[in-house]
Order: structure tokens, then C-alpha cells, then sequence
């Protein structure tokens, strides 16, 4: 057994160091991309569902890698976040975002919110407000047009800086909404503390309708309007899903059944085309 143990550990540190080699070469293709921009923002519409009519876009990241293909986020984003990257980027994606709706407006499609994800370290730097303001002043994006997601987890870690951020955006006139809203520690106290104007609930509740989970849906819509917040399901992919949500009063939806995240090219169609 002792010559097996010896092997198993020869196999675990070749694996250790396989993996070290192959963040390190992905961490350096991240480097490189950020240089080269080889980033594209996809935007996937958001429908009120009363009105019937598209009032946002959520801006979500791609990298376009010359061997890989397009890398989606959940590959790239977490190691982005861990070492640092994740700020330079998150500023190109707002900045991009804002640019990008400004265009929109400009061609004349009805004005819509671009929905953009902040990463923790991204919403601990100190200069983040002053920054999204500059990038609104430098794209002439108005600030109602701009939203922003945070998640819970990011909203426990410093309160007290926290809400003096959250009361920096309202000030700008930039929404907050909470993303993936019930997966995490949801307290009742944050939701009355900090300035949110939206609540989002997490798709795994919409595509998972156990009779507990459509009992948390209740909840948290009919929480949302007791705390006047805006309530937007995620993951609607089919017209249950979608009738489900209209019985109980929700407000916005997004989804793979009204749209899939859309590149730039694609916006502009689904702008002209009738929702129903
Ligand atoms: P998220 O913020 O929860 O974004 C929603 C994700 O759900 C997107 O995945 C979207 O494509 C997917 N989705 C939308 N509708 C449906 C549906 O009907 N069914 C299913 N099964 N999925 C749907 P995506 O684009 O792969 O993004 C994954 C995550 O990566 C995002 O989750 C977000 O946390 C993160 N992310 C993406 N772009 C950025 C970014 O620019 N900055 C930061 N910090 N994070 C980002
Ligand atoms: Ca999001
Ligand atoms: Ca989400
Ligand atoms: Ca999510």
C-alpha cells in the first residue's frame, strides 16, 4: 500500500501542477485578450410582461478566442475575479454597454436599459462610482438607462461601505438590482437598508416549480411590491413559465423563450420584430 499511496501522489501532484500551468497560460491569454479586446458583449432583451414590450438588455460576456471559439463567462470570469482582471475588464464592459445603448438610441429603436454585472472586487473598488460617471459623461448615455446587478453575496461582505456605494449610484440616478435573488443568504434587513429598485429572481426557481420553490416565487414578488421594488424572473424558456409568472403578478421576464443572449448584429431585428 505504501507504493500506491506513493503513486497517488505522484498522479495528485502532476495534476496540481497540470492545473497551475494551465491557469497560468489561461491568466496570460486573459492578459493578452484584455490588451487586444478580444471581448464581445451579447445582450439578452428583458420584457415587461403587461406592456408587452422589451425595457432592457442584460449585457453579458463573451471571449472570442482565435482557437477556442467564443468562451462563455462562467469559464473566464471566476479567474478573472480572482486575480484582479476582473476590474479593467468589468470597466470595458461598462463602458461598452453604455456605449453601445447610446448607439441604439441614436439609430432611433425605443429606449431600453442595458443591464450590466458587477463582480465583487469590482464593486469594492473605491473610485466606482466616479468612474460609472465618467463613462456616462463620455458616452452620453443618460443614467436612467444604465442598471446594474449586484449579487447577494456581495451585498454581505462591508455593509456600511456597501450602502455609502448604493447611495452613491441613486444619487447618479443608476438602478441597482439584486441578481440571483434567492439563492444566497437573503436577509430581510439588507433589502430595507440598501437603495434597490429591483429584485431577480434566480432561474433555478422558474425552472424547478417544486410547490416550495413556487412558494418562495410568491413570496418574493409579493415582497418586492410591499418594498416597491421591481420584480424580473430569469430563465423563462417556455409559455408555462411565462403564464406562471404573469399569474402571479411579476413584473419583467427574460429568457431563452422570448430571446437567447444576442450579439450586437442580432439587437436591431429583435428591436423591429413584434413580441407576440
Ligand atoms: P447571470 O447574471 O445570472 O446571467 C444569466 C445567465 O443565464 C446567462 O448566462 C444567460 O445566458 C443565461 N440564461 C438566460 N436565459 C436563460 C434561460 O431561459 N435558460 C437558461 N438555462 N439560461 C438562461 P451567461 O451569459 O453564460 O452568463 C453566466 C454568468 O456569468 C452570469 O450569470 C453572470 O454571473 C456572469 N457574467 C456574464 N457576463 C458578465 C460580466 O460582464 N461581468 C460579470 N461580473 N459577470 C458576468
Ligand atoms: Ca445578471
Ligand atoms: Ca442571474
Ligand atoms: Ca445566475
Amino acid at each position: 500500500t505504501k507504493e500506491r499511496n506513493k503513486n497517488d501522489y505522484q498522479v495528485f501532484k502532476k495534476s496540481l501542477t497540470e492545473g497551475f500551468k494551465e491557469r497560468l497560460h489561461l491568466e496570460t491569454e486573459l492578459h493578452k485578450a484584455l490588451k487586444n479586446k478580444d471581448f464581445e458583449l451579447y445582450f439578452q432583451p428583458q420584457i415587461d410582461i403587461k406592456q408587452d414590450e422589451i425595457i432592457g438588455l442584460e449585457a453579458l460576456c463573451r471571449w472570442n478566442h482565435i482557437d477556442k471559439g467564443i468562451i462563455p463567462p462562467n469559464q473566464f470570469i471566476p479567474l478573472a475575479e480572482q486575480t484582479g482582471l476582473i476590474v479593467e475588464l468589468g470597466d470595458w464592459v461598462i463602458r461598452e454597454a453604455c456605449r453601445q445603448n447610446k448607439m441604439w438610441q441614436d439609430m432611433g429603436f425605443p429606449k431600453v436599459k442595458v443591464s450590466v454585472n458587477l463582480s465583487a472586487k469590482q464593486f469594492l473598488q473605491r473610485d466606482l462610482v466616479s468612474n460609472i460617471a465618467e463613462i456616462l459623461a463620455n458616452t452620453g448615455l443618460e443614467s436612467e438607462y444604465l442598471e446594474l446587478e449586484i449579487t447577494e453575496s456581495m451585498a454581505m461582505t462591508n455593509e456600511k461601505y456597501i450602502i455609502e456605494t448604493l447611495k452613491g449610484f441613486q444619487t447618479l440616478g443608476v438602478n441597482v438590482a439584486l441578481d440571483d435573488f434567492g439563492t444566497g443568504y437573503s436577509s430581510l434587513k439588507y433589502l430595507s437598508q440598501f437603495p434597490l429598485s429591483k429584485l431577480k429572481i434566480d432561474r433555478l426557481f422558474i425552472q424547478n416549480r417544486t410547490e416550495q420553490n413556487i412558494a418562495i416565487v410568491k413570496t418574493i414578488i409579493h415582497l418586492s411590491h410591499s418594498l416597491n421594488l421591481k420584480v424580473i424572473a430569469e430563465g423563462v424558456e417556455n409559455e408555462e413559465d411565462l403564464m406562471f409568472l404573469n399569474n402571479e403578478n411579476c413584473d419583467e421576464v427574460q429568457g431563452f423563450y422570448f430571446s437567447k443572449p444576442l450579439p450586437v448584429s442580432e439587437v436591431n431585428g429583435f428591436f423591429n420584430k413584434k413580441l407576440s
